[in-house]
């Protein structure tokens, strides 16, 4: 490994750590079961979680947040109960599309798709119509427990900004460098987990309350990743902005390179 890689991954595991010290655990993804994350990751393209919650709130009360649901509910009935997410027709049909690769591959069983191979099992995904690799990620980490970083628009400005990484940087190697950064960790000792350990805390709202799926059991690694990417989103939404960033409360000022 170059002393360059070196420092980068140390930064990151500093970084972490820091954010984590700061405001503890953020408690992604918010969920009961592993295929309410799924349908969840769908539905948060182009939306914000707002709506996506009243898509599954829809979902819910028709009791068709499930496999089944989706499987045996008609495309256009479908579609309205999860319009308040957007782009609804698309969703609805890119939902159905999954289950039946679930079907056709694994026999309708989440437990089968998620013991597939990291790699192997990304790929399949990648393949599906409406899957790019930040869905995919979210679906292995969040509901398949498998250890891999979701990349969002957030980790890339922020480790920009940081010169960590530079703007020619693609999501691959963004992801592999914060994986392996993160790959020793362990679980965080409970005086690691800040004040959102004891409240539900956190910068403006990313955190999320406890939930079935945020507190299942994971590897140390599984839970760094996890926890990396819910802390990133409280940094990029409530001090990274994209015009006029506001260093001079962010927790992570004091790493912030001098400006040239
Ligand atoms: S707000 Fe400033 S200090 Fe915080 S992550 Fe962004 S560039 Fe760094």
């Amino acid at each position: 490994m170059t002393e360059a890689t070196q420092n980068q991954q140390t930064a990151i595991r500093v970084y972490y750590r820091t954010l984590l010290s700061a405001w503890g655990r953020q408690h992604w993804w918010p969920a009961q079961a592993r295929f309410e994350v799924i349908v969840g990751a769908y539905l948060t393209q182009n939306t914000s979680w707002t709506n996506v919650e009243k898509a599954l709130g829809n979902l819910r009360k028709a009791r068709l947040l499930t496999i089944r649901g989706i499987r045996r509910t008609p495309q256009s009935q479908l579609e309205q109960l999860i319009r308040p997410s957007g782009y609804f027709r698309q969703k609805a049909q890119r939902l159905k599309l999954f289950v039946d690769f679930l079907d056709a591959r694994y026999s309708g069983s989440l437990t089968r798709m998620f013991a597939r191979p990291t790699m192997e099992l990304r790929e399949e995904l990648l393949a599906l119509n409406g899957v790019g690799p930040e869905t995919a990620d979210s679906i292995l980490l969040y509901a398949g427990n498998h250890p891999i970083f979701v990349v969002d628009a957030y980790t890339r400005r922020i480790l920009e900004r940081h010169q960590i990484v530079s703007r020619t940087a693609d999501y691959d190697e963004i992801r592999l460098l914060v994986e392996r950064a993160l790959s020793e960790e362990r679980e965080p000792k409970r005086s690691l987990y800040g004040p959102a350990a004891r409240a539900v805390g956190g910068p403006s709202g990313s955190s999320h309350r406890p939930s079935r799926m945020s507190t299942s059991a994971r590897t140390g690694m599984v839970q760094a990743l996890n926890e990396m990417h819910g802390l990133i989103v409280g940094v990029g939404k409530t001090y990274c902005l994209k015009s006029q960033p506001r260093c001079e409360q962010c927790p992570l000022q004091k790493f912030l390179p001098a400006a040239e």
